[in-house]
């Protein structure tokens, strides 16, 4: 992939293209920032690029058509297995390193989530580090760098990408096929991250978070008798009951912000119901609705029944309509 095809890290990016111009690219680089940024396809390219013997990868040769099909035998991938790289990867590793390179000018190993090195695991790649074998460029992948040990992180050139701007986001979402309400409220949910937006796209979020705003934001005392079996539907594992208050937090934050006229909604696929909240409220109102959802997320964190902190939290939504 040519680096241009890369979205939203011109820093990160520029530097690097810099580095391939002027033949200064260090021996290691640790590539730092979320899940889902651009790090992994930003390494594939710097690999390209050397394989290539240009700045920009080109695409069309016998290097850059095996790196499409990630078949290039010079790039080595070291990634955690059940979360963890043990020390038994990094020897393998280690050896495939000090072997000459098969057709590259020199061997590529990107290193996938690098903090979940064990400690033997990052005591041997300390020396890998130390004497590249074969020259090989070392390529350290890692969302929480402080997890790194300092020995580590003095020996690589660092890197910062930033999390993906809304805007970037929704597009790349779009070109992969989302419809465009859906795309915008990923993307905002997504917190920079494509494989989130991804995700929640895949996984039916959207539809969940629509059904827990439609059973939620009507109810009146009259439904008290049917509550028990809302909060049990909605929420009988802690996981679901807290994702019914992220949810609710957002949808009353846009309910709020709708009756205040700023900032763009998180729950642009839900405007509707959040003018019509928002037109049935006062502010009072909602902010006492967000202080009650606060107090769930709390309760939640606690030991305490999920089941219950719904059907408590349904009943302050309740009150007062
Ligand atoms: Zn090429």
């Amino acid at each position: 992939m040519p680096f241009s095809a890369i979205r939203g890290q011109e820093h990160a990016v520029g530097i690097l293209k810099r580095s391939l111009e002027g033949n200064r690219v260090a021996h290691a680089y640790l590539f730092e920032g979320i899940e889902g940024c651009g790090k992994m396809l930003t390494a594939r390219s710097l690999a390209e690029a050397l394989f290539c013997g240009s700045t920009e990868p080109c695409g069309s040769c016998p290097a850059c058509r095996k790196m499409a099909t990630k078949q290039h035998p010079d790039l080595h991938l070291l990634e955690p297995e059940k979360g963890i790289i043990k020390i038994d990867r990094i020897r393998e590793i280690q050896k495939e390193l000090s072997l000459r390179p098969v057709e590259a000018p020199k061997k590529v190993c990107i290193v996938n989530q690098a903090d979940r090195m064990n400690q033997a695991a990052a005591n041997a790649f300390l020396k890998t580090l130390e004497e590249p074998p074969g020259n090989a460029l070392l390529i350290l992948l890692s969302d929480t760098p402080t997890a790194l040990l300092s020995t580590i992180l003095s020996r690589c050139q660092r890197l910062r990408f930033n999390p993906l701007p809304l805007e970037i986001l929704t597009e790349l979402l779009l070109a992969q096929g989302a419809a465009a309400e859906q795309a915008q409220s990923a993307a905002s949910l997504a917190g920079g991250s494509m494989a989130k937006g991804t995700a929640i796209l895949q996984e039916g979020f959207l539809t969940r978070r629509r059904e827990i705003v439609e059973q939620t934001i009507d109810l009146t005392p009259r439904d008290f008798a049917t509550l028990t079996v809302t909060a049990e539907r909605l929420g009988h594992e802690r996981e679901q009951a807290q994702e019914v208050v992220e949810v609710l937090t957002l949808f009353f934050r846009d309910v709020m912000l709708h009756r205040h006229g700023s900032l763009p909604p998180v729950n642009s696929d839900l405007s509707e119901l959040v003018e019509r909240t928002a037109g049935g409220l006062s502010t009072g109102d909602i902010m006492e609705r967000l202080e009650a959802i606060i107090r769930a997320g709390q309760a939640l964190t606690r030991n305490v029944n999920p089941r219950l902190t719904l059907e408590a939290l349904f009943m302050s939504l309740a009150m007062g309509r």
